[in-house]
């Protein structure tokens, strides 16, 4: 069995120092109630950096020395457990382990002829999820409005983005290298895109691609991007806070422009979201994502890394923006 766990706490950004890797035999019996799961795919996310400090946020830290965790889809090998019986497949919040025994209370069934396996953890899972409510819940899009998206070429943007299309506004995209702006214009249907890593002047660039001003700002990365869009929002403007990328690294607490002002004159709302806070809403918007991803109106990118041992250079990548999409690791 192969377990990898957090060694180190990072300073800064993250190296591949803080991970261990360990190899140990397979002893694993179930009991009654339990069942035995090989995990297939992992995903990596931002908000581990979060966890992998020792600091209070909506999810609790990770221990030195133990086993990190995160979405996991895993096949059931063995099982004792009434509610699920070997082969079924199943999401969790699972150790980054290659084997392990669940007692089966937070597991859910997934589908591999409704979608492929590794869509449970983007497009019809935690990400696409959050893409849909975060817009809904706080955007409030309504027809003919502009939406600006950060982080737009990842998981969560991506999504957002078409999601503004399907609902008729109209989309700008900011993303980290020009191949991936002219992926959100051919792929995901953004009508216009910025590199903010070769533009100096991002609140001309902001005005110009949105002349009419923005109504929406979806936030992934806050620090400067963020403060350059809330130059150019309109009156009653909605921005959904839902990461802060561009941050997660510092060792210092942020401090940004004060964009209070343009908050008051514009009775702008600005909201912090988190996706675990709207649970009762997954049912219907996983039926709505499903529905347009059968009717092809939603496509998503992945980038695919393969072999366990290989998942903490996948998270540094994924942090790094060395992928399109959403980034996940096939076991
Ligand atoms: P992504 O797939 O978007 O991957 C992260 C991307 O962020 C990178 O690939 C990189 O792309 C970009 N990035 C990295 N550093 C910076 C920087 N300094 N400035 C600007 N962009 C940067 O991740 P997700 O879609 O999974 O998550 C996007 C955001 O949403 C994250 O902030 C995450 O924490 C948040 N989130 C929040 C949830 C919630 O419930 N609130 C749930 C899920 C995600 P590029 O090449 O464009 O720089």
């Amino acid at each position: 069995i192969q377990t990898i766990h957090l060694k180190k706490r990072p300073v800064g950004a993250p190296t591949l120092d803080n991970f261990e890797l360990t190899e140990s035999e397979n002893n694993l019996n179930i009991k009654d109630g339990e069942v035995l799961l090989e995990t297939k795919y992992l995903s990596v996310d931002p908000y581990l950096r979060g966890r992998m400090s020792d600091a209070k946020s909506y999810v609790p830290p990770f221990e030195v020395g133990k086993p990190i965790n995160s979405g996991i889809i895993a096949e059931v090998i063995d099982s004792k457990n009434e509610n699920f019986k070997k082969g079924d497949f199943v999401r969790d919040r699972l150790d980054w382990k290659t084997l392990q025994v669940s007692d089966g209370e937070n597991l859910q069934k997934v589908n591999p002829d409704k979608a492929p396996l590794s869509a449970y953890l983007g497009i019809v899972g935690m990400t696409g999820l959050t893409a849909y409510l975060g817009l809904h819940e706080i955007g409030k899009p309504k027809k003919g409005e502009t939406l600006i998206v950060s982080g737009a070429a990842g998981a969560v943007g991506s999504v957002v983005g078409q999601i503004g299309k399907i609902l008729g506004l109209t989309v700008i995209g900011i993303a980290g290298s020009d191949e991936k702006v002219e992926l959100l214009k051919s792929e995901f249907g953004f009508d216009r895109g910025i590199n903010y890593k070769t533009t100096d002047d991002m609140k001309a660039a902001i005005k110009e691609a949105a002349p009419n001003g923005v109504d929406i700002y979806f936030d992934n990365v806050g620090g400067e991007i963020s403060d350059a869009v809330l130059f150019s929002i309109n009156k009653f403007a909605r921005t959904i806070n839902c990461g802060a990328i561009s941050v997660y690294n510092n060792t210092e607490t942020p401090t940004g422009v004060s964009v209070q002002p343009f908050l008051i004159k514009n009775s702008a709302l600005m909201q912090g979201f988190i996706v675990s806070n709207y649970s009762d809403k997954f049912p219907e918007a996983m039926e709505q994502l499903s529905t347009w991803l059968g009717e092809e109106k939603l496509t998503y990118r992945e980038t695919i890394v393969e072999g366990f041992e290989n998942t903490p250079q996948a998270f540094l990548d994924m942090m790094d923006g060395k992928k399109k999409g959403k980034m996940i690791v096939k076991v």
